[in-house]
């Protein structure tokens, strides 16, 4: 029995960004058991150079992923299978991204921050984890923030991957975070983009979703088009938390999320 008929998952990683497990075949047998309605692939997208960090594809794998896509897509008929790439905002990287989006037939770009200047800021990893003492909580939120709203108003993107991923390990300000939110939605609203509730953040430090339910109740308001997402880097991690971030698109007052075809948009009851 489906218990998600009306719910895609767009967010899933394949093996090739080599810290992901479970082909595209494998996520789409899971969510084809889950009953999942649709999903997409987004794998960490390569940089120009292989040796910027070790976290994404390489270059040279880019058409072995447009072929694990397409097997899983012959696999599987019965499920739509859509293709997209994670893209990392990065200032002054706008020519590779024009470049990426013309490398094949996406469906949708994510477009993520990861990096504030030259520091992962999620990165599990002690050299990266110290940082946050040298930044100091408050001003990481500022870069952050203000990298996100950049990434949207560049219009390159249909869907922001998980706003909010800064407080991943728990780093918050003190206070009202209505000061970050209320910009980034702005921006979110008049770049026409989606965004994405990402369960992920339910298992890590932070033990909550990206964004904060306060964040959703803003894009709601603003209208900004919803899209609910896992972040798999595994079988086991397809449509996971599901249920409850559905339960929070309709608290915040979501009646739809929005799926794409070839960039172009188009919104499914929830
Ligand atoms: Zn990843
Ligand atoms: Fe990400
Ligand atoms: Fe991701
Ligand atoms: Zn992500």
């Amino acid at each position: 029995m489906s218990i998600y008929p009306q719910l895609a998952d767009y967010h899933m990683h394949t093996p090739l960004c080599r810290h992901a497990e479970g082909w595209p075949v494998d996520l789409a047998a899971r969510a084809v058991e889950l009953g999942l309605a649709e999903i997409g692939f987004s794998d960490h997208s390569p940089m120009p150079s292989d040796g910027f960090d070790d976290w994404r594809m390489s270059l040279s794998d880019l058409p072995r992923y447009l072929e694990e896509v397409e097997k899983a897509r012959a696999a599987f008929p019965q499920l739509p299978i859509r293709l997209g790439m994670e893209v990392d905002w990065l200032k002054g990287g706008e020519a590779w991204l024009d470049q990426l989006a013309g490398c094949a037939e996406w469906d949708y770009l994510i477009g993520s921050v990861h990096y504030v200047g030259e520091w992962n800021f999620d990165s599990p990893y002690a050299p990266h984890r110290q940082r946050w003492s040298d930044f100091g909580v408050e001003a990481a939120w500022d870069h952050y923030w203000a990298l996100f709203a950049d990434c949207a108003r560049s219009k390159r993107f249909e869907i922001l991957g998980h706003a909010d991923l800064i407080k991943k390990f728990g780093h918050r300000p003190e206070g009202d975070l209505r000061r970050w939110y209320v910009p980034a939605v702005e921006a979110l609203r008049e770049s026409g983009a989606a965004f994405e509730i990402n369960t992920a953040g339910l298992f890590k430090d932070v033990q909550e979703m990206y964004p904060a339910e306060e964040f959703v109740r803003l894009a709601c308001e603003a209208g900004v088009p919803l899209t609910i997402n896992s972040d798999a880097h595994a079988p086991g991690e397809v449509g996971r938390a599901f249920p409850e971030a559905e339960a929070m698109a309709r608290r915040c007052g979501y009646t739809e999320t929005v799926r794409f075809v070839r960039r172009a948009r188009h919104a499914v009851p929830l």
